[in-house]
């Protein structure tokens, strides 16, 4: 089997049979053209997509045209052996997706009695919607198709396989289209090959995807089944481990050397297995220490608080945040010594330390975070563009991170924002927390 070319490398293809499934990914909108929507469908599906170990070669954006849907299907099923589209299932007369589908295919239309009787359900109970006559073209699907119920909006999706080429229609919107995928479209597939796919993620932080990839890619290399591919992401590196096996028990337990291995391999690099991102890890290590956090933050502009704040839960956590930008209001609101600042600087040491301790006092929070520095693209004429300081205090002690981070304005604000929730975890974890 060829080794995929894109989407990390190293994932092995699914097999029906002897088949490798190379799938296209075509989604249909011409909001999507337009840049009126962002193509959010196509790289969430691609990432889960990976997580089954199911090659994506090709993403195609075609608008609401039937002509040029056509000619994009008949490009797709010439190269791929799984059709994934979205959008254009709808009631309305721009969703022609599923009839040019079907016209491509040979198929007739068929008339679902059980997904009509759904509709009037739904419109039944959801009176401030108006029923119009045009909503029963949902309940029409291409003839000799697996329907795919939709339990999180109404037009149905569907399955069918023709010429050794598979096709998966979901609908547009994402909060429809991505868990049809998870809850429908996976146990298609997982019937189709007659496996269960598994795979575990394991999340690094603290050293760069091709330090990672330097030490692993001979094996890498030679994994077929469990396979193991690297992704990169804001100076994070996530590695997954797939394997493929009759039972999903046997397919996890081909992981577990794996991840064993790794986690070996980068010691205190690895900060979770399969969990969701440094704050989340961090918000749950401080829940079950009954912890208080709080943040001050000058060049993130809130961000460290923003992305905490958006995980469920943070309440029980998360005390304040104060956004200090100029010396003064660092000085008036974080009771610092403005003197003391403008000796130092406020890109330095001892103002990110002295930020950590002073929000820590003012909100009475157990654990406080601070970043100041340089996101650029001008520098202060003292320190290059991307100097970073990132501090963290308890009641007793403070830590602070001395960072070279680069360039982009974002990306640096990203990688600061990383990086104090790393001490954090580090921190939590009892890691050493400066000295990486
Ligand atoms: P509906 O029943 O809502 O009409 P549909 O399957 O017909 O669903 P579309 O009409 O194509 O889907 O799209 C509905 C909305 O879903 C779009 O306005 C857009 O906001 C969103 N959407 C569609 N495709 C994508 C995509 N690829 N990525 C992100 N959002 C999308
Ligand atoms: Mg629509």
């Amino acid at each position: 089997m060829p080794p995929s070319d894109e989407g990390g490398g190293t994932a092995q293809a699914v097999t029906e049979g002897e088949i490798t499934m190379n799938c296209e990914i075509l989604c249909v909108g011409t909001e999507l053209l337009l840049g009126n929507t962002v193509n959010t469908n196509a790289a969430e599906l691609s990432d889960l997509l990976s997580g089954l170990g199911i090659n994506v070669f090709w993403h195609t954006v075609v608008g609401d045209n039937p002509g040029r849907l056509a000619e994009a299907v008949a490009i797709a099923r010439g190269r791929a052996d799984l059709i994934i589209t979205t959008g254009g299932l709808g009631p309305t007369y721009d969703d022609l997706t599923k009839n040019v589908l079907a016209e491509s295919f040979g198929r007739k239309m068929e008339y679902h009695p059980e997904e009509a009787e759904f509709l009037k359900a739904w419109f039944a109970r959801n009176t401030s919607v108006k029923f119009t006559d045009n909503n029963m073209q949902q309940a029409y699907l291409p003839e000799r198709c697996t329907v795919l119920h939709n339990d999180w909006g109404t037009a149905p999706g569907c399955a069918f396989e023709e010429g050794g080429v598979h096709v998966i229609m979901l609908p547009g919107p994402p909060n429809e289209c991505i868990p049809m995928f998870r809850h429908r479209a996976v146990p298609y597939l997982k019937r189709l090959t007659g496996e269960v796919i598994f795979s575990r993620q394991i999340r690094v932080f603290g050293i760069g995807e091709s330090a990672v990839e330097d030490m692993l890619r001979r094996e890498m290399e030679h994994m077929a089944n469990p396979s193991l591919a690297t992704y990169a992401k804001f100076g994070e590196v996530m590695l997954r481990a797939t394997a493929k096996a009759p039972t999903e028990e046997q397919a996890e337990a081909m992981c577990q050397p794996v991840v064993e291995h790794v986690c070996q391999l980068l010691g205190d690099k690895v900060y979770g297995v399969d969990v969701d991102s440094l704050e989340a890890l961090v918000l749950s290590l401080m829940k079950e220490r009954g912890l208080t956090f709080a943040a001050a933050e000058s060049l993130t502009g809130g961000l460290i608080s923003q992305r905490f704040t958006a995980l469920p839960g943070a309440s029980a956590v998360y005390k304040s945040g104060a956004v200090t930008y100029c010396n003064e209001c660092k000085a008036a609101m974080l009771g610092i010594d403005l003197a003391a600042i403008e000796e130092k600087g406020a890109v330095s040491y001892e103002t990110a330390a002295a930020m950590a301790q002073g929000v820590r006092a003012c909100t009475g929070a157990d654990l406080a975070v601070s970043a100041t520095g340089l996101a650029g693209p001008d520098g202060d004429g003292v320190h290059p563009v991307g100097t970073v300081f990132v501090g963290l205090a308890d009641g007793e002690n403070v830590w602070v991170r001395e960072l070279k981070l680069g360039t982009g304005r974002s990306r640096v604000r990203q990688l600061a924002a990383n990086n104090a929730f790393d001490m954090l975890r580090r921190y939590l974890q009892g890691l050493p927390i400066v000295n990486k």
